[in-house]
């Protein structure tokens, strides 16, 4: 088994989702890095420094996680932190056809570069950090989906 995994995404915010499949992938590998993309182009509602400080936050107590911004292309960065495994979520047949793209498309760039999915845990499928932002914007309660952390952050940004 390969050693460090990374399982980058944006995290506008990190919600329930996000955590479950963070804590499973930390369980598969003896060090996982929860790699957290600036994504200007989205236009995020939290900034880069907020989301990796949410990420940190509500994943303290996994000792083998490490939580770090990157920039640019993921496959130039997994090569600096010596990784060539990647982690993503997969919810829905929704998912599929942009991982998939995702995925031979990192491929291309590297070839060493292997993308594993998991699986999105039955409780979490409908769940993501725009269906939230929806909910938290309109001035709905978060509280089920996303850490305390989390929610206190969304309270503060919409104030
Ligand atoms: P990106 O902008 O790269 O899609 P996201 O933060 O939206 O970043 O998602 C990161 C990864 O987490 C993706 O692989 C996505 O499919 C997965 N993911 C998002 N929400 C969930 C969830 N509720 N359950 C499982 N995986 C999820």
């Amino acid at each position: 088994m390969k050693l460090t995994a990374v399982y980058p995404g944006t995290f506008d915010p990190i919600t329930n989702g996000h955590i479950d499949i963070a804590r499973r992938a930390a369980d598969m590998f003896s060090h996982l890095i929860v790699g957290i993309a600036g994504s200007e182009r989205k236009g995020p509602l939290f900034s880069l420094e907020q989301r990796v400080e949410m990420a940190k936050e509500v994943l303290a107590d996994v000792p083998n996680i490490e939580v770090r911004p990157f920039k640019g292309l993921l496959a130039t960065n997994m090569k600096e932190w010596g990784s060539d495994v990647i982690v993503r979520g997969l919810r829905a047949i929704s998912d599929f056809e942009y991982e998939v793209q995702l995925a031979e498309v990192n491929k291309q760039i590297d070839h060493n570069l292997e993308t594993v999915f998991i699986a999105a845990s039955n409780k979490y499928t409908f769940l993501s950090s725009s269906i939230v932002r929806d909910i938290a914007t309109n001035d709905g309660d978060v509280s089920d989906f996303v850490h305390p952390v989390v929610a206190s952050a969304f309270a503060r940004q919409l104030r």
